[in-house]
């Protein structure tokens, strides 16, 4: 089972991509992970990516395709995938597709979770992550036991650049504009399922859940 996760920030397409891995046979793999690990080892992946990143602006296609090409041969054909912020613009989709087709493989469902701005703005303005262990909280939804530390590490927690208010409003409008021409590409392609991710994260996940296993 071949799976895309598509919304804007903060869908919650972490979490249920989490969710996922705890129940089904799958292996998770997230381009912003991969290139978030490059800029914190200073590659020149990381060199390049990091103005984009920061500016809350995509990287090149050819990038993460190639990147995605890489991690698609090295991966474990007795797995499943779930593809979380990628493919994000219709020319990655259809890259993806030829790179799944050549090892055999294809996309069996995209799922789309929809959020409005004003839910992306307050779940994300209020995010703080460990630097450390890559732990996720919320101001008012999830907040740490001692505030400003992770309950896990105790380190001290960041914003992250990108996450910052003035960088919300230009990720989703990259989101618009990019990426939510893709859900009319799988929807031709009849493997869309469209989720309404301003409800309680458990309750999209029940529906999601019940959807895969009727695959
Ligand atoms: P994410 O953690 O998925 O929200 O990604 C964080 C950032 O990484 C994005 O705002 C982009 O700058 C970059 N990024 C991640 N995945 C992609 C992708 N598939 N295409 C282009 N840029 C990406």
């Amino acid at each position: 089972m071949n799976l895309i996760l598509l919304g804007p920030p903060a869908a919650g397409k972490g979490t249920q991509a989490q969710w996922i891995l705890r129940d089904f046979d799958v292996v998770h793999v997230s381009t912003g992970d991969m290139l978030r690990k490059a800029i914190a080892d200073g590659t020149e992946l990381g060199k390049l990516a990091k103005p984009l990143l920061d500016a809350g602006k995509l990287v090149p296609d050819e990038i993460v395709n190639g990147i995605i090409q890489e991690w698609l041969k090295a991966a474990d054909p007795g797995k499943g995938i779930v593809f979380d912020g990628f493919p994000r613009t219709v020319a990655q989709a259809k890259a993806l597709d030829e790179m799944m087709a050549a090892v055999g493989r294809r996309i069996d469902t995209v799922l789309s979770i929809q959020v409005t701005e004003a839910t992306v703005v307050e779940r994300i303005g209020g995010r703080w992550s460990c630097p450390k262990d890559g732990a996720v909280y919320h101001a008012t939804n999830r907040p740490p036991r001692e505030t400003g530390k992770c309950d896990r590490c105790g380190e001290a927690l960041i914003q992250r650049d990108d996450d910052k208010p003035e960088k919300i409003v230009e990720r989703y409008r990259q989101y618009l504009e990019k990426t939510m021409p893709l859900a009319d590409y799988y929807a031709s392609k009849g493997c869309l399922l469209t989720l309404d991710g301003t409800r309680d994260a458990q309750v999209v996940y029940d529906e999601l859940n019940a959807a895969l296993k009727a695959i």
